[in-house]
Parts: C-alpha cells; sequence; structure tokens
C-alpha cells in the first residue's frame, strides 16, 4: 500500500510507501513526518499513486485552490474504491 500525502512546507503532493516513517521532499527539501501527514488516499499501486498525485495537483492548479474540501476529498475515495471494483 502507497499513501497519498502532501508535504507540509511547499504543499507538493506526494507518496509513500506505507511502512515508511520519513520521506525527503524532491521539491523543497523538507523531511515529512509520514504519521503526522494528511493521507489523501490509500492505494495498492505506485504508478497508482502516481497519477492520484498529478491529478490532485491538476485539480488544485485547475481550481485555484489550496487544499481539497471535505467533499472533493469524499469523492476522491469513492472514485478510487469505484475504480477498484471495476477492475480497471
Ligand atoms: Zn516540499
Amino acid at each position: 500500500m502507497y499513501l497519498v500525502i502532501r508535504c507540509g512546507g511547499c504543499r507538493t503532493f506526494t507518496y509513500v510507501d506505507r511502512f515508511q516513517q520519513w520521506k525527503l521532499c524532491a521539491n523543497c527539501g523538507e523531511t515529512i513526518d509520514v504519521r503526522r501527514a494528511t493521507v489523501y488516499l490509500e492505494v495498492e499501486d505506485y504508478r497508482v499513486a502516481e497519477s492520484v498525485v498529478a491529478q490532485l495537483e491538476e485539480h488544485l492548479h485547475r481550481t485555484k485552490k489550496k487544499d481539497l474540501t471535505r467533499e472533493e476529498l469524499d469523492s476522491l475515495r469513492k472514485q478510487y474504491a469505484q475504480w477498484l471494483r471495476s477492475g480497471a
């Protein structure tokens, strides 16, 4: 499992293996404490994690928002659950 999280320093989305405790942000060099980070989504595959990270960045850029709302986060999780069930 991989966790989609966000850097507390520069707010860039990234992902880590769920057993990893620390992640060095490739963008700003901040050490992210994974246990204290907000987990946006848990996914099975790092390729899916990469794609979710790209989608989140794109979404916030497009909507000019700083973060996802509670509803957006719920809808993201539902979409992912649906996608899993569809067996894609
Ligand atoms: Zn950063």
